[in-house]
């Protein structure tokens, strides 16, 4: 089972006159299901609610709420207390309450300098964060064994009633090659098989790729809540994507959707890593940014202190800013004509040179896209910041708990 949103494009194919197939009946322990679903999924993602809530949030009945409350509080998911404090009068509506400390999800990142592991709770709590450095030359297999020793680590400390009800991997697609180049990589079969090996008796992990996960993170808990029709952009060595349209993650045919990086933007521009020439990476990337501030050494931290002399005003730096708030520009007016969505956000790197260069961008999008497009889309930059990527993963590993709760080895 995968997030609903990784589930693939919403049903396609059919034009829209021809009349959909009665959808089978559904029996009493499907709707059941469906229902403790719904609930856990509702305080999953609101947090603590009370039953009176959830039957107006969830248009069930009172009775069919205490019932599925009840069954999620005995299998160890949720707690049912009485609210701390009461504005009505008569007998207050029992609070449900994920087991955030108990339930947990085994949330994991690959990414191009270091790896990171944390526990995360049923309702998104990090509970436990720990991460090392990812030697420049490895490929993404080389880091499930440190990724391991560092979830076995959180593990020891976790109390004795904790339960681990998934694990998933967010994947750059970013990756340096042996011979230090970047170059572009990301969830692959060998990856997944190292995972089986290393957790043997786990739940499996599921492998995503790094702005696929963090849309989903900023869709679910971040400034693009609830939101539909998204594209989450990404910046750092690498810019990717992640597309979300009628609430489901564009993947493409081999799951390779959302290098909108490699869009090519300026044909007598820079070669790129992917062998082309003038890709919108090569404008828009942190190396494009060190390039224009006159700095040539490609880490984070330069990247970081660009950013921040910018703010302090330094003309090349803030120069180098404005020159690729420009290009960013250039490119989401495209994105805005192409995919038409509610929300673009921008995280990574990218975060920072959006709220630095806003009116910039927000020109070149007056000035190239589409009205129709262009009038309704918001621009945001991302609110998860560097927990996106875990929060994201966590989504991820939780997905098969909350499409069926009492499943399978439900937890007891
Ligand atoms: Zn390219």
């Amino acid at each position: 089972m995968v997030h609903p949103a990784l589930s693939g494009l919403p049903p396609t194919g059919r034009s829209p006159d021809v009349p959909a197939p009665p959808a089978p009946a559904a029996n009493q322990e499907e709707v059941r299901r469906q229902n403790l679903g719904a609930v856990l999924r509702h305080v999953h993602v609101h947090g603590p609610t009370s039953r009176a809530e959830l039957t107006a949030r969830l248009g069930l009945n009172r009775s069919t709420i205490r019932a599925l409350a009840a069954d999620l509080a005995a299998a160890g998911l949720v707690t049912e207390k009485a609210p701390t404090t009461t504005r009505r009068a008569g007998r207050p509506s029992l609070v449900v309450s994920p087991r955030s400390t108990r339930v947990y999800a085994r949330a994991m990142t690959i990414e191009p300098d270091r790896l990171r592991a944390a526990r995360v709770g049923l309702g998104g709590r990090v509970l436990d964060l720990r991460e090392v450095e990812h030697p420049r030359g490895s490929c993404p297999a080389d880091a499930v064994r440190p990724l391991s020793w560092l979830i076995r680590d959180m593990e020891r400390t976790a109390g004795p009633d904790a339960i681990c009800v998934g694990a998933a991997v967010a994947v750059t697609d970013t990756t340096h090659g042996r011979d230090g180049r970047i170059r572009i990589a990301g969830p692959d079969d060998a990856l997944r098989v190292a995972f089986d090996a290393e957790f043997p008796s786990g739940p499996p992990v599921v492998a995503g790729d790094m702005a696929d996960i963090a849309a989903l993170a900023e869709q679910v808990r971040g400034v693009a809540a609830g939101v539909d029709d998204l594209v989450y952009l990404h910046g750092g060595p690498g810019v990717s994507a992640g597309i979300i349209i009628g609430g489901r993650l564009v993947r493409g045919h081999g799951g390779h959707s959302g290098k909108v990086g490699h869009m090519v933007v300026n044909p007598h521009g820079h070669p790129c890593r992917c062998g082309s020439r003038g890709c919108w990476e090569t404008e828009i990337g942190d190396a494009a940014l060190l390039r224009h501030a006159g700095r040539d050494q490609e880490s984070p931290d330069t990247v970081a202190e660009v950013l921040r002399a910018a703010a302090d005003g330094e003309p090349a730096a803030r120069a180098a800013v404005e020159q690729v708030a420009d290009w960013l520009g250039f490119g989401v007016a495209n994105l805005v004509n192409v995919v038409n969505p509610d929300t673009v956000v921008f995280g990574g790197s990218l975060r920072e040179v959006y709220l630095a260069g806003a009116e910039t961008v927000h020109r070149r999008l007056d000035e190239l896209a589409l009205p129709a497009s262009r009038e309704q889309v918001q621009l945001r930059p991302a609110a998860l910041g560097g927990t996106a990527a875990l929060v994201g993963a966590a989504e991820l590993a939780f997905a098969h708990l909350l499409a069926d709760p009492l499943g399978g080895a439900a937890p007891a």
